[in-house]
Protein backbone atom coordinates (compact mmCIF):
# COMPACT_ATOMS: atom_id res chain seq x y z
CA UNK A 1 0.00 0.00 0.00
CA UNK A 2 1.28 3.59 -1.03
CA UNK A 3 -0.42 6.73 0.50
CA UNK A 4 0.33 9.90 -1.15
CA UNK A 5 0.38 13.44 0.57
CA UNK A 6 -3.19 14.87 -0.16
CA UNK A 7 -3.65 18.36 -0.55
CA UNK A 8 -6.88 18.32 -1.90
CA UNK A 9 -9.30 20.98 -0.56
CA UNK A 10 -12.32 18.12 0.23
CA UNK A 11 -12.93 15.97 0.33
CA UNK A 12 -9.50 15.74 2.53
CA UNK A 13 -7.02 14.00 4.17
CA UNK A 14 -8.25 11.78 7.65
CA UNK A 15 -6.10 10.69 10.21
CA UNK A 16 -4.49 7.47 8.84
CA UNK A 17 -5.15 5.83 12.75
CA UNK A 18 -9.04 6.82 12.07
CA UNK A 19 -9.15 4.92 8.47
CA UNK A 20 -6.88 2.09 9.96
CA UNK A 21 -9.26 1.53 12.92
CA UNK A 22 -12.54 1.83 10.45
CA UNK A 23 -11.10 -0.41 8.52
CA UNK A 24 -10.52 -3.37 11.35
CA UNK A 25 -14.52 -2.36 12.33
CA UNK A 26 -15.72 -2.61 8.78
CA UNK A 27 -17.06 -6.31 8.91
CA UNK A 28 -17.88 -6.43 12.52
CA UNK A 29 -18.37 -3.22 14.81
CA UNK A 30 -17.50 -4.20 18.11
CA UNK A 31 -19.06 -7.43 18.14
CA UNK A 32 -22.08 -7.06 16.40
CA UNK A 33 -21.13 -8.75 13.13
CA UNK A 34 -21.87 -6.08 11.28
CA UNK A 35 -20.32 -3.01 9.69
CA UNK A 36 -21.70 0.32 11.01
CA UNK A 37 -23.07 0.82 7.68
CA UNK A 38 -25.27 -1.80 7.64
CA UNK A 39 -26.67 -1.12 11.12
CA UNK A 40 -30.11 0.61 11.88
CA UNK A 41 -29.62 3.90 13.01
CA UNK A 42 -32.17 3.04 15.80
CA UNK A 43 -30.20 0.22 16.79
CA UNK A 44 -28.37 0.82 20.58
CA UNK A 45 -25.01 0.36 18.96
CA UNK A 46 -25.75 3.37 16.92
CA UNK A 47 -27.45 5.11 19.69
CA UNK A 48 -23.89 5.11 21.63
CA UNK A 49 -22.10 6.21 18.57
CA UNK A 50 -24.02 9.38 17.17
CA UNK A 51 -24.27 10.30 21.79
CA UNK A 52 -20.52 9.98 21.88
CA UNK A 53 -19.80 11.65 18.78
CA UNK A 54 -22.02 14.58 20.18
CA UNK A 55 -20.36 14.62 23.62
CA UNK A 56 -16.82 14.44 22.18
CA UNK A 57 -18.06 17.40 19.75
CA UNK A 58 -18.80 19.18 23.00
CA UNK A 59 -16.27 18.33 24.87
CA UNK A 60 -13.56 19.57 22.18
CA UNK A 61 -15.49 23.10 21.54
CA UNK A 62 -16.25 23.70 25.23
CA UNK A 63 -20.13 24.19 23.78
CA UNK A 64 -22.48 25.82 26.00
CA UNK A 65 -25.45 23.88 27.61
CA UNK A 66 -27.74 26.23 25.69
CA UNK A 67 -26.84 25.19 22.01
CA UNK A 68 -28.38 22.55 20.38
CA UNK A 69 -25.04 20.39 17.87
CA UNK A 70 -26.93 18.97 14.79
CA UNK A 71 -25.69 16.20 11.97
CA UNK A 72 -27.68 16.96 9.19
CA UNK A 73 -27.12 16.00 5.30
CA UNK A 74 -27.13 18.08 2.45
CA UNK A 75 -23.72 19.24 2.52
CA UNK A 76 -22.40 22.70 3.72
CA UNK A 77 -24.58 24.11 1.01
CA UNK A 78 -28.13 23.48 1.64
CA UNK A 79 -26.64 25.73 4.70
CA UNK A 80 -27.01 28.53 2.72
CA UNK A 81 -31.03 28.40 2.66
CA UNK A 82 -31.65 26.69 6.27
CA UNK A 83 -30.01 29.62 7.66
CA UNK A 84 -32.41 32.29 6.10
CA UNK A 85 -35.49 29.86 6.09
CA UNK A 86 -35.59 29.14 9.85
CA UNK A 87 -33.81 32.92 11.05
CA UNK A 88 -35.20 35.53 8.95
CA UNK A 89 -38.22 37.04 11.02
CA UNK A 90 -37.57 41.06 9.38
CA UNK A 91 -36.52 38.73 6.29
CA UNK A 92 -32.78 40.63 6.01
CA UNK A 93 -29.44 39.32 6.59
CA UNK A 94 -26.05 40.85 6.52
CA UNK A 95 -23.45 39.02 4.41
CA UNK A 96 -19.98 39.84 4.44
CA UNK A 97 -18.36 38.99 0.70
CA UNK A 98 -14.91 37.24 1.34
CA UNK A 99 -15.05 34.98 -1.24
CA UNK A 100 -17.30 32.47 -3.60
CA UNK A 101 -19.22 30.31 -1.08
CA UNK A 102 -19.94 33.53 0.55
CA UNK A 103 -21.34 34.89 -1.83
CA UNK A 104 -23.42 32.04 -2.76
CA UNK A 105 -24.87 31.96 0.33
CA UNK A 106 -25.66 35.64 -0.04
CA UNK A 107 -27.28 34.97 -3.61
CA UNK A 108 -29.14 31.99 -1.79
CA UNK A 109 -30.99 34.26 1.04
CA UNK A 110 -31.52 37.09 -1.23
CA UNK A 111 -34.48 34.34 -2.82
CA UNK A 112 -36.05 34.03 0.84
CA UNK A 113 -35.84 37.66 1.50
CA UNK A 114 -33.43 40.71 1.44
CA UNK A 115 -29.78 40.01 1.43
CA UNK A 116 -27.44 43.26 2.42
CA UNK A 117 -23.30 43.54 1.31
CA UNK A 118 -22.14 45.24 3.48
CA UNK A 119 -18.36 44.16 3.26
CA UNK A 120 -16.15 42.66 0.34
CA UNK A 121 -12.83 42.27 -0.58
CA UNK A 122 -13.80 41.62 -4.55
CA UNK A 123 -11.86 44.58 -5.43
CA UNK A 124 -8.63 42.44 -4.77
CA UNK A 125 -9.47 39.10 -5.96
CA UNK A 126 -10.76 38.21 -1.82
CA UNK A 127 -7.11 38.53 -1.45
CA UNK A 128 -8.09 40.31 2.00
CA UNK A 129 -10.77 39.91 4.81
CA UNK A 130 -12.46 43.69 4.92
CA UNK A 131 -12.31 45.89 8.01
CA UNK A 132 -15.28 44.30 10.07
CA UNK A 133 -14.71 46.74 12.78
CA UNK A 134 -17.29 49.40 12.22
CA UNK A 135 -19.95 47.37 9.60
CA UNK A 136 -23.14 49.39 8.31
CA UNK A 137 -25.12 46.77 9.72
CA UNK A 138 -28.47 47.10 9.29
CA UNK A 139 -30.96 47.95 11.74
CA UNK A 140 -33.44 45.22 11.06
CA UNK A 141 -30.79 42.79 10.35
CA UNK A 142 -32.18 39.18 11.60
CA UNK A 143 -27.94 38.11 11.78
CA UNK A 144 -24.67 38.79 10.50
CA UNK A 145 -22.98 36.30 7.53
CA UNK A 146 -19.22 35.28 7.38
CA UNK A 147 -17.67 32.40 5.91
CA UNK A 148 -14.61 32.66 8.43
CA UNK A 149 -11.91 30.59 6.21
CA UNK A 150 -12.39 31.04 2.70
CA UNK A 151 -11.14 27.93 1.24
CA UNK A 152 -10.92 29.21 -2.38
CA UNK A 153 -9.17 32.33 -1.67
CA UNK A 154 -7.12 30.98 1.71
CA UNK A 155 -8.00 34.13 3.81
CA UNK A 156 -9.17 33.34 7.68
CA UNK A 157 -10.75 36.44 9.52
CA UNK A 158 -8.32 36.50 12.69
CA UNK A 159 -10.96 38.76 14.79
CA UNK A 160 -15.11 38.12 14.68
CA UNK A 161 -17.11 41.05 12.94
CA UNK A 162 -18.40 43.46 15.42
CA UNK A 163 -22.30 43.22 14.44
CA UNK A 164 -23.48 45.42 16.78
CA UNK A 165 -25.25 42.88 18.66
CA UNK A 166 -26.85 41.30 15.70
CA UNK A 167 -26.71 37.00 15.89
CA UNK A 168 -23.45 36.37 13.85
CA UNK A 169 -23.34 33.04 11.41
CA UNK A 170 -20.54 31.77 10.44
CA UNK A 171 -19.69 28.77 7.74
CA UNK A 172 -16.77 26.93 9.33
CA UNK A 173 -16.64 24.25 7.02
CA UNK A 174 -12.48 24.79 5.97
CA UNK A 175 -11.10 25.78 9.68
CA UNK A 176 -13.68 23.61 11.77
CA UNK A 177 -11.91 22.11 14.84
CA UNK A 178 -8.40 23.55 13.09
CA UNK A 179 -8.14 25.37 16.89
CA UNK A 180 -10.37 26.62 19.69
CA UNK A 181 -13.60 28.73 18.73
CA UNK A 182 -15.47 31.05 21.15
CA UNK A 183 -19.05 29.23 20.70
CA UNK A 184 -20.62 31.45 22.71
CA UNK A 185 -19.72 34.89 20.24
CA UNK A 186 -22.23 32.79 17.19
CA UNK A 187 -25.26 32.31 16.97
CA UNK A 188 -24.83 29.69 14.73
CA UNK A 189 -21.91 27.62 13.25
CA UNK A 190 -22.30 24.95 10.13
CA UNK A 191 -19.37 23.39 8.88
CA UNK A 192 -19.19 20.51 6.12
CA UNK A 193 -17.40 17.34 7.50
CA UNK A 194 -15.04 16.70 4.01
CA UNK A 195 -12.38 18.73 5.44
CA UNK A 196 -11.19 18.38 8.63
CA UNK A 197 -13.58 16.00 10.44
CA UNK A 198 -15.08 12.97 8.13
CA UNK A 199 -16.55 12.06 5.02
CA UNK A 200 -18.64 14.44 2.67
CA UNK A 201 -22.57 13.98 3.58
CA UNK A 202 -22.59 15.22 6.97
CA UNK A 203 -22.85 18.94 7.69
CA UNK A 204 -22.31 19.69 11.60
CA UNK A 205 -24.65 22.51 12.68
CA UNK A 206 -24.31 24.09 16.52
CA UNK A 207 -27.18 26.33 17.14
CA UNK A 208 -28.25 28.37 19.81
CA UNK A 209 -31.23 27.04 21.65
CA UNK A 210 -33.24 30.24 21.08
CA UNK A 211 -33.06 30.19 17.07
CA UNK A 212 -34.37 27.07 16.87
CA UNK A 213 -37.66 28.05 16.16
CA UNK A 214 -41.18 26.60 14.97
CA UNK A 215 -42.32 30.34 13.12
CA UNK A 216 -40.06 29.93 10.52
CA UNK A 217 -40.51 30.90 6.59
CA UNK A 218 -43.75 29.23 5.94
CA UNK A 219 -42.57 27.34 2.65
CA UNK A 220 -39.47 25.74 4.88
CA UNK A 221 -39.94 22.24 4.34
CA UNK A 222 -39.92 20.22 7.31
CA UNK A 223 -36.09 18.72 6.72
CA UNK A 224 -35.28 21.99 6.31
CA UNK A 225 -36.39 22.89 9.82
CA UNK A 226 -33.58 22.76 12.76
CA UNK A 227 -36.45 22.40 15.28
CA UNK A 228 -37.41 18.99 13.19
CA UNK A 229 -34.03 17.95 13.42
CA UNK A 230 -32.97 19.34 17.26
CA UNK A 231 -36.56 17.64 18.23
CA UNK A 232 -35.39 14.53 16.92
CA UNK A 233 -31.76 14.45 17.88
CA UNK A 234 -30.65 14.29 14.64
CA UNK A 235 -32.65 11.03 13.75
CA UNK A 236 -35.68 12.08 12.47
CA UNK A 237 -34.67 10.57 9.21
CA UNK A 238 -31.67 7.85 8.24
CA UNK A 239 -28.60 10.25 9.36
CA UNK A 240 -25.82 10.02 7.36
CA UNK A 241 -24.79 7.38 9.71
CA UNK A 242 -21.59 5.93 8.42
CA UNK A 243 -20.17 9.83 8.62
CA UNK A 244 -21.03 10.64 11.84
CA UNK A 245 -19.44 7.23 13.27
CA UNK A 246 -16.06 8.45 11.28
CA UNK A 247 -16.38 11.93 12.79
CA UNK A 248 -16.89 10.76 15.76
CA UNK A 249 -13.97 8.81 15.51
CA UNK A 250 -11.91 12.03 14.56
CA UNK A 251 -12.90 13.96 17.49
CA UNK A 252 -11.85 11.11 19.66
CA UNK A 253 -8.47 11.78 17.44
CA UNK A 254 -8.64 15.16 18.26
CA UNK A 255 -9.14 14.96 22.07
CA UNK A 256 -6.07 11.78 22.29
CA UNK A 257 -3.93 14.48 20.60
CA UNK A 258 -4.51 17.01 23.48
CA UNK A 259 -7.68 18.81 22.02
CA UNK A 260 -7.74 21.80 20.01
CA UNK A 261 -5.08 23.95 21.22
CA UNK A 262 -3.14 21.41 20.68
CA UNK A 263 -3.96 20.73 17.24
CA UNK A 264 -3.64 24.79 16.40
CA UNK A 265 -0.11 24.29 17.75
CA UNK A 266 0.39 21.94 15.29
CA UNK A 267 -1.39 23.51 12.61
CA UNK A 268 0.51 26.65 13.18
CA UNK A 269 3.80 24.73 12.36
CA UNK A 270 2.59 23.68 9.36
CA UNK A 271 1.69 26.56 7.97
CA UNK A 272 4.91 28.57 9.31
CA UNK A 273 6.58 26.08 7.34
CA UNK A 274 4.94 26.73 3.98
CA UNK A 275 4.54 30.60 4.76
CA UNK A 276 8.24 30.71 5.66
CA UNK A 277 9.39 29.31 2.25
CA UNK A 278 6.98 31.72 -0.01
CA UNK A 279 8.33 34.16 1.82
CA UNK A 280 12.00 34.05 0.58
CA UNK A 281 11.53 31.64 -2.23
CA UNK A 282 12.23 33.94 -5.62
CA UNK A 283 9.86 31.85 -7.94
CA UNK A 284 6.54 31.49 -5.12
CA UNK A 285 4.56 33.91 -4.30
CA UNK A 286 1.70 33.48 -1.58
CA UNK A 287 -1.58 35.53 -2.52
CA UNK A 288 -3.07 36.72 0.76
CA UNK A 289 -2.40 39.59 2.28
CA UNK A 290 -0.20 38.81 5.45
CA UNK A 291 -2.50 39.12 8.27
CA UNK A 292 -5.28 37.46 7.06
CA UNK A 293 -3.83 34.06 5.33
CA UNK A 294 -5.52 30.79 6.64
CA UNK A 295 -3.64 27.79 8.54
CA UNK A 296 -5.67 25.62 6.00
CA UNK A 297 -5.73 26.70 2.52
CA UNK A 298 -2.45 28.46 1.39
CA UNK A 299 -2.93 29.55 -2.54
CA UNK A 300 0.64 30.58 -4.40
CA UNK A 301 1.43 31.05 -8.07
CA UNK A 302 4.27 31.60 -9.87
CA UNK A 303 3.53 33.87 -12.16
CA UNK A 304 3.99 32.49 -14.85
CA UNK A 305 0.62 29.71 -15.71
CA UNK A 306 3.17 27.42 -17.53
CA UNK A 307 5.45 27.06 -14.81
CA UNK A 308 2.33 26.75 -12.71
CA UNK A 309 1.09 23.67 -14.82
CA UNK A 310 4.41 21.84 -14.27
CA UNK A 311 4.84 21.98 -10.46
CA UNK A 312 1.16 20.42 -10.61
CA UNK A 313 2.31 17.79 -13.08
CA UNK A 314 5.29 16.96 -11.47
CA UNK A 315 4.48 17.47 -8.00
CA UNK A 316 2.36 14.95 -8.54
CA UNK A 317 4.26 12.30 -9.92
CA UNK A 318 6.51 13.17 -6.78
CA UNK A 319 3.60 11.97 -4.66
CA UNK A 320 2.06 15.45 -3.80
CA UNK A 321 -1.64 15.31 -4.80
CA UNK A 322 -4.22 18.12 -5.58
CA UNK A 323 -2.11 21.02 -5.51
CA UNK A 324 -3.74 22.85 -8.47
CA UNK A 325 -5.75 25.70 -7.66
CA UNK A 326 -9.58 26.33 -7.51
CA UNK A 327 -10.82 26.13 -11.54
CA UNK A 328 -11.82 30.02 -10.58
CA UNK A 329 -7.88 31.27 -9.66
CA UNK A 330 -5.59 28.95 -10.71
CA UNK A 331 -2.22 28.53 -9.71
CA UNK A 332 -1.50 26.41 -7.40
CA UNK A 333 -3.31 25.54 -3.52
CA UNK A 334 -1.73 23.15 -0.66
CA UNK A 335 -4.90 22.63 1.93
CA UNK A 336 -3.07 21.38 4.84
CA UNK A 337 -6.18 20.64 7.12
CA UNK A 338 -5.57 18.48 10.56
CA UNK A 339 -4.71 15.32 9.02
CA UNK A 340 -1.88 16.72 7.14
CA UNK A 341 1.17 15.22 8.74
CA UNK A 342 4.08 18.28 9.48
CA UNK A 343 6.30 15.87 7.07
CA UNK A 344 3.65 16.22 4.31
CA UNK A 345 4.28 20.00 4.26
CA UNK A 346 8.31 19.37 4.95
CA UNK A 347 8.17 17.29 1.73
CA UNK A 348 5.93 19.63 -0.50
CA UNK A 349 8.41 22.57 0.29
CA UNK A 350 11.58 20.36 -0.42
CA UNK A 351 9.84 19.21 -3.79
CA UNK A 352 8.98 23.35 -4.39
CA UNK A 353 13.02 24.34 -3.14
CA UNK A 354 14.21 21.63 -5.85
CA UNK A 355 11.81 22.75 -8.62
CA UNK A 356 13.38 26.19 -7.82
CA UNK A 357 16.58 25.48 -8.07
CA UNK A 358 15.43 23.23 -11.70
CA UNK A 359 14.22 26.33 -13.06
CA UNK A 360 16.12 29.14 -12.39
CA UNK A 361 17.95 30.47 -14.60
N1 LIG B 1 -18.43 26.58 2.44
C1 LIG B 1 -17.10 26.46 2.32
C2 LIG B 1 -16.21 27.39 3.08
C3 LIG B 1 -16.54 25.51 1.48
O1 LIG B 1 -15.22 25.41 1.34
C4 LIG B 1 -17.41 24.64 0.76
C5 LIG B 1 -16.88 23.59 -0.12
O2 LIG B 1 -15.73 23.50 -0.44
C6 LIG B 1 -18.78 24.81 0.91
C7 LIG B 1 -19.26 25.77 1.77
C8 LIG B 1 -19.76 23.93 0.19
O3 LIG B 1 -19.77 22.68 0.78
P1 LIG B 1 -20.64 21.48 0.26
O4 LIG B 1 -19.98 20.97 -0.97
O5 LIG B 1 -20.61 20.51 1.40
O6 LIG B 1 -22.01 21.98 -0.01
Amino acid sequence: MSRVYNFSAGPAVLPEEVLKEAAEEMMDYKGTGMSVMEMSHRSKAYETIINEAEADLRDLLAIPDNYRVLFLQGGASQQFAMVPMNLFKNGVGDYIITGQWAKKAYQEAKLYGTANAVASSADKTFSYIPDVSDLPISEDADYVYICENNTIYGTKYKTLPDTKGKILVADLSSCFLSEPVDVSKYGLIFAGAQKNVGPAGVVIVIIREDLIREDVLKETPTMLRYKTHADAKSLYNTPPAYGIYICGKVFKWLKNLGGLEAMKKINEKKAAILYDFLDHSKMFHGTVVEKDRSLMNVPFVTGDEELDALFVKESKAAGLENLKGHRSVGGMRASIYNAMPVEGVEKLVSFMKDFEEQHTR
